[in-house]
């Protein structure tokens, strides 16, 4: 006899970007959906990480991570957001951003609590937080710069409200957060114990002069944080899966009793490497303007097309609207632009929780400039 389970997490299928991707593969399309780069990572990261291996450094590291990897994390940190953060008791090593986001919302809920998420939402928010028998109070950003109703955040507080996620960058609109949503942010939740997961993987990806305003730099703040990273998303290797969560050292020291029992520690060499590579500033420095010159080349190719552009700061995607071009649903017409034009994207409407259509999708710019040309040619034909 088949035994039976009940499913934590009923009304969830596979996610859009695994759908996106096979039909994309099926169809041999130019995969814009999908949020990863098919430009080689960085051949002295590369190298590192091979010495490192030969050197033997393939054993278990420290739990929390390799010493020296956090140290350089909090060197950077200081240089960047002038704040002092403590290696051993605010740091630790995640196998990506995703598994970062998940221990922090295990760490925190209770059954029946409530989490504020803005919604189009990364799409493992809602399931991390229903199977831990939590509730996600859903809030739209505002259609069409996706900016934050602080009034209506302040309307669906309850008692019950146990944190506030917010993800700047921002997948998959690319909109960033302003001083003026950090002072929101403040006024909202202090003297308050509602706590903040920030979702900073795409930190360093940040366009136009715009300032990255991470939990990092807000002392204040960061005593009700956990704030996520993810290393894949910032040097182009999305399949190493290897990150890091920063938090208070009272939220930290909870965050590692579920840590320790999960996967209790990362990848040895690649950490090694990073610490190592972190070393050199440009190696960090340079990443927005690398990413951005991408998004003009992408941007500047696509007004030959008759989508239109909303605008992004960061991130690697750039949301365009096809109202105009067909009436059909996201998800259809993302598909059929797939199947008959050979381009996947990924429609902004997976990111909703409920049925929405704003006639737009998500283009991921983070690729070759030849790829990025080779799908503009297609998309002409729209
Ligand atoms: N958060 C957001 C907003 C993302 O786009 C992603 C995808 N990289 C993640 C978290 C997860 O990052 P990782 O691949 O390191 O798990
Ligand atoms: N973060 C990536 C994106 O938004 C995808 C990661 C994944 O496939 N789960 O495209």
């Amino acid at each position: 006899m088949q035994p039976t389970i009940h499913s934590k997490l009923p009304n969830v299928g596979t996610t859009i970007f695994t759908v996106m991707s096979s039909l994309a593969a099926q169809h041999n399309a130019i995969n814009l959906g999908q949020g990863f780069p098919d430009y080689p990572m960085s051949e002295e990261l590369t190298e590192l990480v091979n010495r490192a291996m030969k050197d033997g450094f393939n054993q278990y590291t420290h739990m929390n991570g390799y010493p020296p990897l956090r140290e350089a994390i909090s060197e950077k940190i200081e240089y960047l957001y002038q704040n002092k953060i403590n290696p051993d008791t605010q740091i630790t090593m995640t196998p990506g951003g995703t598994y970062a986001l998940y221990t922090a919302l295990t760490t925190i809920l209770q059954a029946e609590d409530e989490v504020i998420v803005f919604e189009p939402a990364y799409d493992s928010y809602i399931p991390a937080i229903e199977v831990n028998g939590a509730k996600a109070i859903m809030i739209e950003l505002q259609f069409t710069d996706y900016s934050i109703n602080w009034e209506e955040v302040r309307n669906k507080i309850s008692e019950k409200t146990r944190t506030i996620m917010i993800n700047s960058p921002h997948n998959p609109t690319g909109s960033v957060l302003s001083e003026t949503d950090i002072e929101q942010l403040r006024a909202i939740t202090k003297d308050t114990n509602i706590l903040i997961i920030s979702d900073e993987v795409y930190e360093q990806l940040i366009f136009d002069g715009k300032q990255h305003q991470s939990i990092l730099k807000y002392p204040d703040l960061l005593e009700r944080s956990f704030v996520c990273f993810s290393f894949g998303k910032v040097y182009h290797c999305t399949g190493w899966k290897l990150g890091y969560c920063i938090a208070s050292e009272y939220l930290m020291k909870e965050f590692r009793k579920i840590h320790q029992f999960n996967c209790f520690t990362c990848d040895t060499p690649k950490q090694v490497a990073l610490s190592q590579f972190l070393q050199k500033r440009e190696n960090y420095l340079e990443l927005g303007s690398f990413l951005q010159k991408k998004r003009d080349h992408f941007q500047n190719l696509m007004q030959q097309t008759r989508l239109r552009p909303l605008p992004t700061f960061g991130s690697y995607f750039q949301v365009y609207s096809y109202e105009g071009i067909s009436d059909e649903g996201e998800k259809d017409f993302a598909k059929r632009l797939t199947q008959e034009q050979g381009v996947a994207t990924i429609p902004v409407s997976a990111f909703y929780s409920s049925e929405k259509n704003n006639q737009v999708l998500r283009f991921c710019f983070a690729k070759k400039e030849s790829t990025l040309e080779a799908a503009v040619e297609r998309l002409i034909k729209l």
